[in-house]
């Protein structure tokens, strides 16, 4: 059953509207539905409390954890801040401060069998996945090399917060788990919008993170709920840019930032511009030059993130003393910055690992394409 036809069938058993955002409200943040049944000044119709546990039960079938992978650390956690002259958040493993909470993957099935990859995050902040697999075919990433299944409905992707819940109290989220949020606009802005208002979290606590579309800079503007957001550079430079992430829109990457700069200084948060840091290809002095150039003046901060390395894959990770020379030349130059291992690396791998080997493990296919 998904979320749309349980409160149907809760509306059939005589819920209200204010009900039915009830009702969501006490799944997406594991509050007891008999307590909130029982509400004095809107008590619910006796058949529907009766239906309840069978309510219940249908919702935790949209999405359940095949299996759980703990890691030691990640920095990914709570990333909004930096500034120029100070001190770098996660400049190393053992810098001071790192939470040590670390991060733990979630391979997560979806009711057609489709599994996608959830990461809990220190500092209560949780990575969702808004598709199964992903069409931009990002060249370093293993969940790019699969292309895209299909997309997660809004529910699928509300289950992963509440599964999620289900572990730690969460309360920030960022949408960079496995796919393009942008290919899925109408989904993640929905759940958006339930979780922004029903889910408890306040709006800049939630990050949409994408390689940029003209088309979701203006719906996120006109959103009800309008999220932080994250840009995926990799480069400053056009054509290296398409090299890298061979399916994205063909947008010059000044216009991007652009359009990025404007919905920052419209909602009065930073962008979060990501640029994962691969050796001999996009970490040399003249792509940081370009980066400053870029980015000096801009409501934002840019996220230098180191990669995981993966078996079969032509790139190498950017050694630390290079990541940590860019952030601190970038703060020199007055662009804000940070640094961030990926998280989860010493779990299984980046993003899309976890589930390809799952797949891989699989006699049956990944979709039940009959249901
Ligand atoms: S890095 Fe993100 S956008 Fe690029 S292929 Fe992987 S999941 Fe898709």
């Amino acid at each position: 059953m998904s979320l749309a036809r349980a409160l149907e069938r809760a509306r059939e058993l005589g819920a209200h509207p204010r009900q039915e955002r009830s009702l969501v409200r006490a799944w997406l943040t594991r509050d007891d539905l008999a307590r909130i049944a029982a509400a004095p000044r809107a008590p619910f119709a006796k058949a529907l409390v009766a239906a309840l546990p069978e309510l219940e039960a249908e919702l935790a079938k949209i999405a359940r954890v095949a299996s759980e992978h703990a890691g030691s650390a990640d920095t990914t956690g709570g990333q909004t801040g930096g500034a120029p002259g100070g001190k770098l958040e996660g400049e190393s493993t053992s810098a001071p401060g790192r939470d040590a909470g670390g991060a733990t993957r979630l391979l997560v099935e979806l009711a057609d069998g489709a599994t996608i990859e959830t990461v809990l995050l220190p500092k209560n902040a949780l990575c969702i996945s808004s598709q199964v697999g992903c069409a931009v075919g990002c060249r370093f990433c293993k969940t790019g090399e699969g292309g895209l299944v299909r997309n997660l409905e809004v529910d699928e992707l509300l289950a992963q917060v509440v599964l999620a819940r289900a572990r730690k109290p969460i309360d920030r989220i960022v949408f960079m788990g496995m796919g393009e949020p942008a290919h899925n606009l109408a989904n993640v802005l929905g759940a958006l919008e339930w979780l922004g208002t029903e889910g408890r979290f306040a709006h800049k606590r939630m990050v949409f993170s994408t390689v940029g579309e003209r088309k979701v800079f203006e719906r996120l503007l006109a959103a009800p709920v309008r999220p932080a957001l994250a840009l995926s550079l990799h480069a400053a430079d056009d054509a290296r840019r398409a090299e890298l992430l061979p399916r994205a829109p063909r947008i010059p990457v000044r216009e991007l930032v652009e359009l990025a700069d404007a919905y920052a200084r419209a909602i009065t948060w930073p962008v979060l511009y990501q640029w994962t840091l691969l050796e001999g290809v996009n970490d040399s002095d003249a792509d940081l030059a370009a980066a400053v150039e870029l980015l000096r003046g801009r409501h934002g901060l840019l996220n230098v993130v180191g990669w995981n390395a993966l078996d079969g894959f032509p790139f190498r990770r950017a050694p630390l003393e290079r990541a940590v020379h860019w952030v601190r030349t970038l703060k020199r130059a007055g662009v804000f910055a940070t640094l961030r291992d990926s998280a989860g690396q010493d779990v299984e791998g980046g993003c899309g690992q976890l589930r390809s080997r799952a797949v891989a493990d699989r006699s049956r296919p990944l979709v039940d394409r009959s249901r």
